[in-house]
């Protein structure tokens, strides 16, 4: 039985793995569960599986659930804090770690896990971004595994040969065969909005994919296709690609979650359902495969399959997270930084959906930092980008 513990149990991927578990209780058992203040949602997951240990980032939300569990006499031990979230990480009881917090909140309690030499399941894409260097530097030199759950990356590592997928961040995809990487994307809510549609759409339209049911903060990134530059970069770090290894393609489908093309001329594709339990599944269950009871694919449905190229000009903070991550990884922080201050403006209204590239763009360009050595360099660099962006989204709001 694998011992887990899922770093934002409360939120959309969190969800789906302890509906996972729920479906194999005798091959998975929860240790510890983190969120940030959801304990009307907490409560109900130390109901359902008794986890040893809970932490809530958030302190009051932390001493709310500890009276609220102590009357229903369950016996979860309740911390708070990032500190917290950190040791919870590395528990030595603990195999898998399936590391979901939204946002650079993901980045310490990951990097805990990697010196811990657990195995990673890898949602939170922001770490990758932010530090990709630093991140795979300390992968590489620990005991740690990664597997990615992103739909695309999981589709790619499912693609991959064996000795790719066991040396991720290092193995060379030419000497594997590999020519390409075909990530596929599809375009979001608006990928057939005209540039003056575009400036006039709602948050409640942003969050509704046409395709994948997640967390607000990665359904915005969906429609401005941000989310698309940074699962390149992503990408790029997990699978020791070049820029020229990599083609992003738009499937609006959602049905085929990305390629491989191989030099002898194979095209390989991972088709299903647009349903992350499959990507999480395979993850936890590597290299076996776990009944995920989802939808199975109707090919006779489903046969309208399309693609097109991207549209740099309606989708410009694609091409400014490209740009960026040749920049390198101040840039790629710098940009990471903005955009959470940016979605998050918009989110409470305080910014149109077009400003989210106007923040993005005029915070990396204002800012000048060398390249970060260290974690806390990446921080630093983290929090001086957010004042930055937030000065921009007050000056766009007054
Ligand atoms: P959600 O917003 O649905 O959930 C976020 C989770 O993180 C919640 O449990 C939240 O707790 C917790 N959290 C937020 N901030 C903190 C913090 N400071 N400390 C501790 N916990 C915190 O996000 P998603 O599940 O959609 O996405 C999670 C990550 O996975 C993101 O990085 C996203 O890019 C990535 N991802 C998501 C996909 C999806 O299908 N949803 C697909 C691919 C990647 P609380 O509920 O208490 O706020």
């Amino acid at each position: 039985m694998k011992k887990i513990t899922i770093l934002g149990s409360t939120g959309s991927i969190g969800i789906s793995t302890l509906s996972i578990v729920q479906n194999h209780p005798n091959l998975f058992k929860v240790i510890a569960l983190v969120a940030n203040k959801n304990i009307t949602r907490m409560l109900q997951q130390c109901e359902l599986f008794s986890p040893d240990w809970v932490v809530m980032n958030d302190e009051k939300s932390a001493d709310l659930l500890r009276k609220k569990l102590k009357n229903r006499k369950i016996k979860t031990f309740v911390l708070s804090g990032e500190k917290a979230i950190c040791e919870i990480s590395s528990l030595p009881e603990v195999d898998q770690v399936i590391a979901a917090i939204t946002g650079i909140a993901g980045l310490l309690p990951i990097l805990s896990a990697i010196y811990a030499g657990k195995t990673i399941l890898l949602a939170n894409k922001e770490s990758l971004i932010t530090c990709g260097y630093l991140f795979m530097k300390a992968l590489i030199s620990s005991k740690a595994k990664i597997f990615p759950i992103d739909s695309e990356h999981n589709a790619i590592f499912q693609l991959l040969p064996l000795e790719i997928q066991k040396n991720l961040g290092v193995a060379n995809l030419k000497k594997n065969g590999v020519k390409h990487i075909i990530l596929t994307g599809s375009g979001g809510p608006f990928y057939n909005f005209s540039l003056s549609d575009l400036s006039n759409v709602t948050p409640m339209q942003a969050c509704s994919h046409p395709n994948w049911s997640m967390g607000k903060k990665i359904s915005v990134d969906s429609a401005t296709m941000m989310n698309k530059g940074f699962e390149y970069a992503e990408a790029r770090w997990l699978f020791n690609a070049l820029d020229s290894e990599i083609e992003i393609l738009i499937h609006p489908q959602s049905i085929i979650h990305s390629m491989v093309e191989y030099y002898d001329g194979a095209v390989l594709a991972q088709l299903s359902v647009p349903d992350i339990k499959i990507s999480i599944s395979y993850a936890m269950s590597w290299p076996n495969r776990l009944h995920s009871k989802v939808d199975f694919l109707s090919f006779l449905k489903k046969n309208n399959l399309s693609f097109f190229e991207p549209d740099f000009i309606r989708f410009p903070c694609l091409k400014l997270a490209i740009d960026a991550f040749s920049q390198g990884q101040a840039a790629m922080t710098v940009l990471n930084a903005a955009n959470e201050i940016a979605v998050s403006a918009f989110l409470d209204c305080k910014i149109s959906f077009s400003k989210i590239f106007q923040v993005n763009n005029e915070t990396l360009m204002s800012s000048c930092f060398s390249e970060p050595n260290t974690i806390e360099d990446v921080l630093e660099i983290d929090r001086t980008s957010r004042i930055l962006a937030m000065n921009k989204v007050l000056s766009l709001s007054s």
